[in-house]
């Protein structure tokens, strides 16, 4: 529908709002973005997107082109796995039955480490979701949100190096699928699966794991992401060479959250209309 529209550089294709564990609604982190020189961007709320229409009406009052996304949360046993979804279609049934079990399943776990926490420190559910708004995928930077409201901590980064850690006594796993089914969810939704961070502190998936991911359609891996490491970055780059796989660059910007700034990385010109030809589920919104 669109094919003939065209965006502009630069593009930063991963930034969160207070649909999720951003600190600013998405029409301030649009703001935030254009004062980086960012032109096209796309809101990855995890396992949301209740963030879009606001971001695409305050991007395209600006100038800019909005990529319609999410951050699917999957797990490969002990380690958390995130998959960026592009161009999803926001109504389909599967993805929108797993996104809903995943956020239940996060409100479920994080009542139990609000217990748990709450044995030891002065923070109790209601400080939690006072760090929530309408909507909100609830995770752990709302607790570590609540402990630095208590002063227990200085910022979220102490919260999560400490009490939120997952070797610690508080931690709770949330529920999230494997992630190949998650590929799939996202492949039958229309969209454009890639990894998030995936040369991260944790290592690289194993290779049988990610095969059976490429076999299911992933699209490719976000290499530039301040998380990863130079070793697997050398590695996914060769695999990616190797099977012409999509490569992305772009900032996970959370607001206060982190200190990742909009634009810190970006995608080519030529990644972004890749993604654009890939993806069926929806369509970018243009100026
Ligand atoms: P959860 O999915 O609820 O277990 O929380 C994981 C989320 O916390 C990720 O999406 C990260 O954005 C965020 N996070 C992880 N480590 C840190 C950190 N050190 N500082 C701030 N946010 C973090
Ligand atoms: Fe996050
Ligand atoms: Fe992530
Ligand atoms: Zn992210």
């Amino acid at each position: 529908m669109n094919s003939g529209r065209r965006f502009e550089g630069p593009s930063d294709l991963h930034l969160h709002s207070t649909y999720s564990d951003g600190t600013e609604p998405p029409a301030e982190v649009v703001a935030a973005a254009h004062r980086h020189g960012v032109r096209t961007l796309a809101l990855t709320d995890h396992d949301t997107t209740t963030g879009w229409a606001e971001a695409a009406s305050a991007a395209t009052s600006l100038g800019m082109t909005f990529l319609p996304g999410m951050e699917l949360s999957a797990r490969h046993e002990w380690r958390s796995v995130h998959l960026l979804a592009y161009l999803i279609d926001p109504d389909d049934r599967a993805l929108r039955a797993m996104t809903d079990r995943i956020r239940s399943s996060r409100v479920d776990r994080a009542r139990i480490m609000a217990e748990r926490i709450g044995r030891d420190y002065d923070v109790a559910w209601e400080d939690i979701l006072a760090q929530t708004s309408a909507g909100t995928t609830l995770g752990r930077p709302h607790i570590a949100d609540a402990l630095v409201a208590a002063g227990v901590v200085r910022d979220r980064g102490e919260a999560f190096a400490g009490i939120l850690s997952p070797a610690g006594d508080y931690y709770v796993d949330l529920y999230a699928p494997d992630p190949v089914s998650a590929v799939e969810l996202v492949v039958g939704a229309g969209g454009v699966p890639i990894i998030a961070h995936p040369a991260g502190r944790a290592g690289l998936l194993p290779n049988a794991v990610l095969r059976r991911m490429l076999d299911a359609g992933l699209a490719g891996f976000e290499l530039g992401h301040r998380e990863n490491l130079a070793p697997g970055i050398r590695t996914l780059r060769g695999i990616a060479d190797q099977r012409g796989l999509i490569v992305t660059g772009s900032s996970d910007y959370h607001g206060l959250g982190k200190p990742n700034e909009p634009g810190e990385n970006t995608t080519s010109d030529a990644n972004v209309a890749r993604i654009i030809a890939a993806g069926s589920g929806s369509e970018p919104v243009y100026p």
